[in-house]
């Protein structure tokens, strides 16, 4: 694998960019590696600067879930280019966007359309704050809601690769009113609400996180909490920003049954641009400005042409059985890394929901941010490098989640378990 190229270009990086990069767990640190310089994308491979190719498991970290270059998303694209980049007033296309939320997520009666997932979880915090009337927060360890000041707070992935489960510059008055629960521990949470008694306007989670490692919510948590929430005139919100449209079509909440007051969107619902989404029930939502006096903004939100992309992606997603041949094709990948680690002795934890996947290297099953933290992190080192090596692209990070993409196909899985074999190889060596 030639890497001059990249090592060039991440030299020059750093002359003016911090890092070298834009953000934080594109700069390999927690793997030990420089950065890979992507040229291109097509379907499910990413082309580097040295002329490498991998199959891509990151999918520009879960938007890209028709895989790169989609020619309906390119098409659309390039239509709404040729009418102008951004009027800054209204258009039809948000509106088309917004119903088909509406339509795919049964808990989603209006919506903003913002920017990025940080911007939607910031949005929603605020309107749960201004329909309240009440300051605290409770969000749980690992649980990562976006790069903003109150919910930077133990924050899975980014941060805990970096070591730095909090981040300096985020004064400690702005997360005195951020409370901590453990994930899967409905106790934790009823004990935060025993001690701050109608002090507390919502409960944030990843109903299924991916930014601790994927984790899944053990039977009776995500209903337990809406009990409380309900018993307490708590507002329960769903970050559905990388579990929407991605692990179904209705996001965690259709398939598990479970109605947030709020949800958060980003990634997948702006096909490859910068789109986020905050939405739930009208009365929270009509809190909002022009008509209510919950202030929120955006020049570039709703951007035409960003809508435009995330419109065709998920008019593509709606068809038929889109869902199942992805949740079959990362289920047959799954059992094949169980099998493979199984036969070599080596323990493994896998977790699968429609299109997103993950694993961690432990003996015993994950299941909240303090499991994550004792997996083996340097197997993982050694595992990344080598499936790197064998033309695999997976999340340079222990703490990240995978993504199966529409344009993977049978035998880019095959040559992954081919990989994985080869790598395992040099796991026992
Ligand atoms: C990625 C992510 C965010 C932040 O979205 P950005 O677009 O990176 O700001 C928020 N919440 C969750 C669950 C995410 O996975």
């Amino acid at each position: 694998m030639k890497v001059q190229q990249s090592l060039q270009l991440f030299q020059r990086a750093q002359q003016s960019l911090v890092g070298g990069v834009n953000s934080p767990v594109r700069a390999f640190k927690s793997v030990g590696l420089s950065p890979i310089f992507i040229q291109k994308g097509q379907g499910s491979k990413i082309y580097d600067v040295d002329g490498n190719e991998y199959i891509d498991y990151v999918g520009s970290w879960g938007p890209l879930i028709l895989g790169h270059c989609h020619e309906t998303v390119i098409a659309a694209v390039e239509q709404a280019l040729s009418s102008g980049t951004s009027f800054g007033a209204p258009t039809e296309g948000e509106i088309v966007l917004a119903e088909m939320v509406k339509e795919a997520v049964p808990s989603i009666e209006m919506l903003r359309l913002v920017n990025s997932g940080s911007e939607a979880t910031l949005g929603a915090i605020r309107a749960a704050r201004g329909y309240t009337g009440r300051d605290k927060i409770i969000k749980f360890e690992g649980c990562y809601h976006g790069s903003i000041d109150p919910l930077l707070v133990q924050a899975g992935s980014g941060a805990t690769t970096l070591g730095k489960p909090d981040s300096d510059g985020v004064p400690q008055a702005f997360v005195d009113l951020t409370l901590l629960a453990e994930y899967n521990n409905l106790d934790s949470v009823a004990e935060l609400i025993d001690n701050h008694p109608q002090e507390i306007a919502a409960v944030i989670l990843e109903p299924v996180p991916g930014n601790m490692g994927m984790i899944m919510p053990e039977h009776g948590f995500l209903n337990g909490l809406r009990n409380l929430c309900d018993r307490e005139g708590i507002l329960l919100i769903f970050d559905e920003v990388m579990t929407g449209f991605r692990v179904g079509y209705g996001g965690v909440q259709a398939l598990l049954g479970v109605q947030p007051d709020l949800t958060t969107f980003g990634k997948v619902i702006g096909g490859g641009f910068p789109v986020g989404g905050y939405g739930g029930r009208q009365d929270i939502m009509l809190k909002i400005a022009p008509v209510g006096s919950v202030y929120q903004a955006g020049t570039l939100s709703g951007n035409p042409v960003a809508v435009a992309a995330g419109i065709a992606t998920l008019s593509v997603l709606k068809q038929e059985n889109v869902y199942a041949d992805l949740s079959e094709k990362s289920g047959w990948l799954v059992n094949e890394m169980k099998s493979l680690f199984q036969k070599a002795g080596i323990p493994l934890q896998c977790n699968q929901m429609g299109a997103m996947f993950g694993f961690f290297f432990s003996e015993t099953p994950v299941r909240n941010y303090q499991d994550a933290l004792q997996t083996d992190v340097e197997r993982f080192k050694v595992f990344f490098k080598g499936m790197l090596q064998e033309g695999i692209y997976l999340a340079p990070s222990a703490f990240e989640s995978l993504f199966m993409s529409t344009a993977h196909t049978e035998e880019d899985l095959e040559k992954t378990a081919r990989a994985m074999q080869i790598t395992l190889q040099q796991l026992c060596d």
